[in-house]
């Protein structure tokens, strides 16, 4: 679990900023759930044979005995708050979150065990133009974001009948095959055989070069489906790219399943991933309602912008990303001074200023090195004959200019000269 320093948190607030912007625009509501759920809620929602169930909760017994677990992801909590406070009974429901998860899992670079999801959930989502309106909400805000080598990759897993007949081909042609799988692959093919399709182990995916496939496996309306997706998403211009092996890692997705990676982080590429998951409502002891949603990694993301913006310094990413510099850096030295320049601070902040205010009482030559430093174009100085006269002196930081002098009351024409370009 890691620390968020300033540093990062400013990035990060960008993001969230304009992911919000985003959501309200596209008419998402913010939905906030509790980090801790019952553990039943995941083992019924996500499902037991899951890694993420199996190896990956945080989970203890409180002290009257329940079981409860650090939430590890946001659908089954959103869907849980819908059904509880009765939303669905108020028709489709478009949602949004942002928060930190936990997983138990080897920290990594992109890899930590409390991390940070941004995620859409669209209750009540029915047509294949659903699929192709979130998926879209997830490339523009990547999009916006000024991050390029992102690739869309989309499956469709079918129906659950299309994935249970599937289900059992996959057995039947592995089990033949089965000294030939790594041994975690062994054991998922008696608990969740369609996991082994994203075995990172070289071997296994070799063998299942030859293996078949979920796209063979559909029922035609389950093709048809599948293919307007595709169709809708050309229509808008986006990329992407048919992934067969694409089986996400939770148990209740069906038909539309996507990720999207990026080039610029090594082994943990997913900065996105989501799909439909029309059967987990009812699961959870709802009516049977479709629905379909995504997930961000916040430090992926974040990895990538940097990527972003590094490589083009002038880019949308280097712009979002730049820290901010203050508007005026006020060096001020002297009992009175420093007194006046205390309220000085107060009154330029209240209108909106950003302002750097030195508390050092250090000699002027080191606070003008500060100033410097600081990036303001500005720089207020008041000593004792400056106090003493009711002024203070402007001086500009950034161009060859003289300072100049002006009065400390009204606190708006000093405001209007620091404004002025
Ligand atoms: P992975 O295959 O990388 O483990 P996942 O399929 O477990 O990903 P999801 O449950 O789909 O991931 O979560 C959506 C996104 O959340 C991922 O694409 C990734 O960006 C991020 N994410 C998941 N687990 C972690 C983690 N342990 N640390 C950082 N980010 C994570
Ligand atoms: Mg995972």
């Amino acid at each position: 679990m890691v620390d968020l320093l300033p540093g990062a948190l400013q990035r990060w607030q960008v993001v969230e900023g304009m992911a919000r912007e985003h959501f309200q625009r596209s008419g998402f509501g913010e939905i906030r759930t509790p980090l801790l759920e019952t553990t039943d809620l995941f083992c019924r929602g996500i499902g037991e044979a899951t890694d993420v169930v199996g190896k990956e909760m945080y989970s203890f017994q409180d002290r009257g005995d329940r079981s409860c677990t650090l939430r590890p992801e946001g659908t089954a909590s959103v869907v849980r708050a819908a059904l509880q406070h009765g939303l669905l009974s108020q028709g489709a429901q478009k949602l949004w979150y942002a928060g930190p998860m936990f997983r138990y899992e080897r920290p990594q670079a992109g890899r930590q065990r409390q991390f940070h999801q941004i995620g859409v959930e669209w209750l009540g989502a029915e047509r294949s133009r659903s699929d192709v309106e979130v998926i879209t909400l997830a490339w523009d805000l990547l999009a916006s974001l000024g991050v390029g080598g992102l690739q869309l990759e989309l499956n469709s897993l079918g129906s659950a009948e299309d994935r249970q007949a599937y289900r059992a081909a996959l057995v039947a042609w592995l089990q033949q095959r089965s000294e030939a799988l790594d041994p975690d692959s062994q054991t998922r093919l008696s608990t969740n055989p369609l996991r082994i399709l994203d075995s990172k182990n070289k071997d296994t995916q070799a063998l299942l070069k030859d293996a078949p496939t979920l796209a063979d496996a559909l029922s035609d309306a389950s093709r048809e489906r599948f293919e307007e997706v595709q169709r809708g998403l050309t229509a808008l211009g986006i990329p992407f790219r048919l992934n067969p092996r694409l089986v996400r890692g939770l148990d209740y997705y069906s038909h539309t399943a996507f990720e999207i990676t990026s080039d610029q982080l090594g082994a943990q590429a997913t900065v996105c991933g989501g799909g439909r998951y029309d059967g987990l409502i009812s699961q959870l002891g709802g009516a049977q309602t479709p629905a379909i949603g995504w997930a961000l990694g916040m430090e992926r993301l974040l990895l990538v912008l940097e990527a972003a913006a590094q490589a083009d310094p002038h880019g949308v990413a280097a712009r979002l990303t730049a820290t901010a510099t203050p508007d005026v850096f006020l060096v001020n030295r002297g009992a009175k001074a420093e007194r006046v320049a205390l309220g000085l601070a107060r009154d330029l902040r209240a209108r909106g200023l950003r302002v750097e205010l030195d508390a050092s009482g250090s000699a002027f030559g080191k606070q003008f090195k500060r100033a410097d430093r600081s990036g303001a174009p500005w720089a207020l100085v008041l000593g004792e004959e400056e106090a003493e006269r009711g002024e203070v002196r402007l001086k500009p930081l950034k161009q060859q200019a003289e300072d100049s002098t002006i009065a400390l009351a009204p606190v708006a024409a000093i405001v209007k000269k620091l404004l002025t370009p």
